[in-house]
């Protein structure tokens, strides 16, 4: 039971667009949530981790990576519950395996899928817009605009899931999973009575099964097209004197626009997207309507290009596509206020003094800083040598003063691409990654290493937690890192561990160096705590 249980009246809670979706969740009458941690989803399962805490339940827990998050609560459906997932957007990529294929089964118990595009690339590697994914699968995508909506959605998302037995795709973007506001919250609904009955005919995917379960799901389409048509989350209005322009905003584009309309005075017709599949009907009506389109969307085009395939040649369509608003980068009402031909920045202050950079970069007596120095020292001398790197903290070492890492590209890539590099005979290859990394998606790799006995050393740093995203707990212990990689089939007397110390430089420079010098596959382990994790284990 959580706080609202028996609570008769609604209440209002400060909350940022994440606890949002984890209170809705949590009131939805979830049963268990699984993610790992990635900016800007991480707050959801943090928030549901506080309430098990405190009140006992949901279940909430941190798991190897978001494959392996998806599928214990695709599980958790198939037994008959409600289930939340949530990982940021490069993240569904990871899932996409069993999210895809999510989609053709028939889960049981609701199934949402929480996921956090970071458009302007705030802390990820790419925009994606994970509109896309929803589309590529013939899932249902609810886009939130705000924190109340976000919880309204994730609550309405468990009833969609049920209804059409199909997973429910909620997507996020940085600015509201972090805004905050007044959040409206309903009473709990009680969670759902364990219903184990597995039926081959819906979780098999053999072909003979998933060609009937493929053919359910396109039949079942048009009904999901009508659901997306009434829903109230999209909403038109159509302003009979002036014809001129219609726009089309979609998530939190609506308040940039709706600010912005009311300040000036302006009403164009409007279509406000927050659930697709795409309201093609509405659609249609403000095309009919409108002599031209302006289409407001935080990420890819992806309206306007279905807008691109409906709207006769004679009515133009501004938006990202033809320049009216840039390709790349967030949406802002000063992009909007361009669009429309008004004055931008008016009564914004803007610095007269120039600022300097502030670059990222990694913490005060930080433990990487003493592996890149005996890194740095080990690879003196040599030519041409290459450093894959990979994602968490550790990746800032590629820029000064360190600059050990010439790529970061996926989780777990680094290994991967250090074998391609040594297969290509590049000599020094070296592989760095970070523990919590490495146990996301760095074992695989690891075995085709050990498998071809790469010439190429993998360095580990160690510091027990997934720092970079707040410190959370890394699932296996440094010891159990060690057993797992030497059950891989290293050869122990090319793994080690060992304990990182300023003082200690230039002893692991030369353990590196050793490595570097054997023909064959190489670990290294560098161990030491992650000084915030340390302050935080400290306090708790
Ligand atoms: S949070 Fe930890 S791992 Fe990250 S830079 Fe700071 S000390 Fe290093």
């Amino acid at each position: 039971m959580t706080e609202h249980a028996t609570m008769m009246e609604p209440v209002t809670r400060m909350l940022m667009g994440d606890e949002a979706v984890a209170h809705a969740a949590a009131h939805a009458g979830i049963s268990a949530a699984y993610a790992y941690p990635g900016t800007p989803s991480t707050e959801i399962l943090e928030c549901l981790l506080e309430m098990q805490k405190k009140q006992g339940s949901p279940k909430a827990a941190w798991c190897a990576n978001e494959k392996t998050a998806y599928e214990a609560a695709l599980g958790m459906s198939m037994a008959g519950m409600r289930t939340l997932v949530s990982m940021k957007h490069v993240g569904l990529n990871v899932a996409a395996d069993p999210f895809m294929n999510s989609a053709v089964v028939q889960p049981v118990g609701g199934l949402v899928v929480a996921v956090a595009d970071d458009p302007g690339m705030h802390s990820s590697q790419n925009e994606q817009d994970s509109r896309y994914y929803a589309d590529f699968a013939r899932v249902p995508c609810l886009e939130p605009a705000d924190p109340q909506e976000a919880y309204d959605m994730v609550r309405d998302a468990y009833d969609l899931s049920e209804a059409f037995r199909i997973p429910v795709l909620v997507r996020l973007v940085t600015r509201l999973a972090h805004q905050r506001s007044g959040v409206r919250l309903q009473p709990d609904r009680r969670g759902n009575d364990a219903e184990v009955t597995p039926d081959r005919d819906d979780w098999v995917l053999l072909p003979a099964y998933a060609r009937k379960l493929w053919k359910r799901r396109l039949i079942d389409a048009p009904e999901l097209r009508r659901w997306a048509e009434e829903s109230k989350y999209n909403t038109l209005s159509l302003n009979e004197e002036f014809p001129e322009l219609g726009v089309i905003t979609t998530g939190i584009s609506k308040h940039y626009f709706l600010e912005l309309t009311s300040e000036v005075g302006l009403s164009p017709s409007h279509l406000h997207i927050g659930a697709y599949p795409m309201p093609m009907e509405k659609t249609r009506k403000l095309v009919d309507h409108c002599g031209e389109i302006l289409v407001i969307e935080e990420g890819y085009p992806h309206v306007e290009r279905m807008l691109r395939g409906i709207v006769p040649p004679s009515i133009a369509i501004r938006g990202r596509m033809d320049g009216t608003i840039p390709e790349d980068g967030e949406m802002s009402q000063d992009l909007i206020r361009r669009a429309l031909g008004l004055p931008v920045g008016e009564g914004v202050q803007l610095a007269s003094m120039e600022l300097p950079g502030r670059p990222p970069r990694l913490c005060e007596g930080c433990p990487h800083t003493d592996a890149y120095d005996a890194l740095r020292i080990a690879l003196e001398g040599h030519e041409r040598p290459i450093v894959m790197s990979d994602i968490g903290c550790y990746t800032l070492g590629i820029l000064p003063p360190h600059r050990v890492g010439d790529s970061c590209v996926c989780m777990g890539a680094s290994i991967g691409m250090a074998k391609g590099a040594a297969d290509a005979g590049v000599h020094p290859s070296i592989a760095i990654i970070g523990d919590s990394t490495f146990l996301h998606s760095g074992v695989t790799p690891l075995m085709d290493a050990v498998s071809g006995n790469a010439d190429m050393l993998l360095v580990i740093l160690d510091n027990q937690t997934v720092a970079m995203t707040g410190t959370q707990p890394t699932l296996l212990p440094s010891e159990r890192i060690h057993e797992l990689i030497l059950g891989l089939g290293v050869d122990p007397e090319h793994c080690h561990k060992f304990e990182v110390h300023p003082r200690k430089v230039g002893e692991l420079a030369e353990l590196f160096r050793r490595e570097i010098s054997h023909p064959g596959l190489s670990v290294v382990i560098a161990h030491r705590e992650c000084i915030e994790a340390a302050r935080r284990n400290k306090k708790n």
